[in-house]
């Protein structure tokens, strides 16, 4: 039996368990019981926070790289340690299944670890002068300054981790306001940075109203970068709000990841990973693959094989049975979408050949859904479904292929498989995507940038990129006195 922790706020160094704007439910998805409440955050304490967060980044910015370093690495080593435990609070509050959010978990430590790695790597370079009249030109990457993180739900643990990793490595303070619906995993991944001898202030965590916390945070002159992942509607207006102050913006946003599937490829491996990629998750993964466009050859094979592997998958609560592999969706409001989008389906708009209803509660669960030859223009191939849905359509050559999947606004991940040399050197060139894997699906992984091109967001995550994201440009250069 899991114990569900006590919710609380970080300020300043100060757990705090009363909102002042009251509290919140907490509710398992895959039972719809409450399993407990966290703390509504105030106006008053959202200022309580940013005034920690400025004087915590006083002292950070000063702190030495290698003592950051320590801090960060030590955090890691916590939440490796208590990977087992946090796990099983990640599938109560969101329902993914115990391996899914066990490797989320230590996986987020080896993100952390990476970037507190660059805290003693980055150090600036020098610049030829073109006069000796010029001793020197430095150029050095300066922490931005207290940064605002804006977290969803789907990855609970490692979205938060990947921000707060690059922010403290980078010399930044933050305050992290994670998701409404996963609060004690942000706060047990935020008590591995306390006990790590983080000082007061420089990390903080507030729990409540999204809208009215973004609003209030971007406005401060304290804030000087915020880091948001979620939808492209709302990453909109927080671009907006950003832009208003001139501060620093990482949008990460929704996709829609095309794969390519060649004639050439291995059948069955790809099959087999198609499926597993489509559905880890529930579907909610802004990198999930979900439109799959396949060499008319082996279409029929293909849509045969991937709608019979989705109708053995084992949907359930994944917090009281070890062998489910797709728990519920995070929220009644994502069965309402997924059943709103299946009744935009039928004739043209594509045949459901797997799945396709909402499963009876409690809980809110939805079928692994297969829709064979959607039209091109349906919701589904236009509209990022954040949910267990696959479009599968037959292309006649592989120029047509790329053409439909650059075709949308989006551009997180891109996806082909083939065994021919030249096509997937032509795939990698021609796809329009921040990330495009061949023969895999792996593109999260701690030493790799993450990010997207267009309606998907800009900047990037992990790896190098995710260190400077959090910093900025300064040219010291002295000339002879
Ligand atoms: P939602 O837009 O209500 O919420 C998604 C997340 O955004 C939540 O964590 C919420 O706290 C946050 N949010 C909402 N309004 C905000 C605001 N004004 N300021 C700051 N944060 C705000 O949608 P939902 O139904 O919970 O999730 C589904 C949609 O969200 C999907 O369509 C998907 O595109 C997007 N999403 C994307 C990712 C991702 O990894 N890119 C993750 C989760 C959700």
């Amino acid at each position: 039996m899991t114990t569900y922790p006590e919710v609380r706020m970080l300020i300043g160094g100060e757990w705090i368990a009363e909102g002042g704007q009251g509290a919140m439910q907490v509710v398992n998805p895959a039972t719809e019981k409450a399993i407990g409440s966290a703390p509504k955050v105030s106006k008053e304490q959202l200022d309580a926070a940013l005034a920690a967060a400025d004087s915590g980044f006083a002292v950070w910015r000063d702190t030495p790289a290698i003592e950051r370093y320590r801090v960060i690495r030590r955090a890691a080593e916590l939440l490796r340690e208590r990977a087992e435990t946090i796990a099983r609070v990640v599938t109560l509050e969101m329902g993914k299944p115990h391996a899914q959010a066990l490797g989320e978990t230590t996986g987020a430590a080896d993100l952390i670890d990476f970037l507190a790695e660059e805290a003693k790597r980055q150090g600036g370079r020098i610049v030829p002068a073109r006069s000796h009249a010029i001793l020197e030109q430095r150029v050095t990457q300066e922490p931005v300054g207290p940064a605002v993180l804006l977290t969803p739900w789907n990855f609970p643990i490692n979205l938060p981790a990947k921000k707060i990793g690059g922010a403290l490595a980078a010399g930044c303070s933050a305050i992290l306001k994670p998701a409404e619906t996963t609060p004690a995993s942000a706060q047990m991944l935020v008590e591995c940075f306390v006990d790590a001898g983080l000082p007061d202030g420089v990390l903080n965590l507030v729990h409540g109203d999204p809208a009215m916390i973004s609003e209030h945070l971007i406005a401060s002159p304290v804030t000087r970068k915020v880091s948001f992942t979620g939808s492209t509607a709302v990453g909109k207006q927080l671009g907006v709000l950003a832009a208003q102050g001139m501060k620093r913006f990482t949008p990460e946003l929704g996709g829609h990841a095309p794969v390519v599937i060649g004639e050439s490829a291995d059948f069955d491996r790809t099959v087999a990973a198609c499926a597993a990629t489509k559905f880890r998750n529930a579907g909610q993964v802004c990198v999930s693959p979900t439109r799959f466009l396949v060499a008319r050859g082996i279409y029929d094979r293909f849509v045969a094989e991937f709608a019979a592997r989705s109708q053995k998958l084992k949907v359930g609560d994944a917090s009281s049975d070890e062998s489910v592999e797709m728990g519920p969706l995070a929220h009644a409001g994502r069965v309402a979408a997924m059943t709103e989008l299946m009744k935009s389906l039928g004739g043209e708009k594509g045949e459901i050949v797997a799945g396709g209803s909402a499963i009876q509660g409690p809980g809110h669960f939805f079928q692994p859904t297969v829709i064979a030859a959607p039209s091109l223009d349906s919701r589904l191939m236009v509209e990022e479904p954040f949910g267990p849905v696959a479009g599968i359509v037959p292309y006649d050559d592989i120029e047509e292929a790329v053409r439909i999947a650059n075709s949308l606004r989006y551009g997180l991940a891109a996806y082909a498989f083939t065994a021919s040399l030249d096509e997937s050197h032509y795939l990698g060139r021609s796809l329009r995507a921040g990330m495009v894997a061949i023969n895999h699906f792996g593109v999260g992984s701690p030493e790799t940038p993450f990010g997207g091109t267009g309606d998907s967001g800009f900047g990037s995550e992990s790896g190098v990129e995710g260190y400077l994201g959090y910093t900025e440009t300064k040219l010291v250069t002295v000339a002879k006195a």
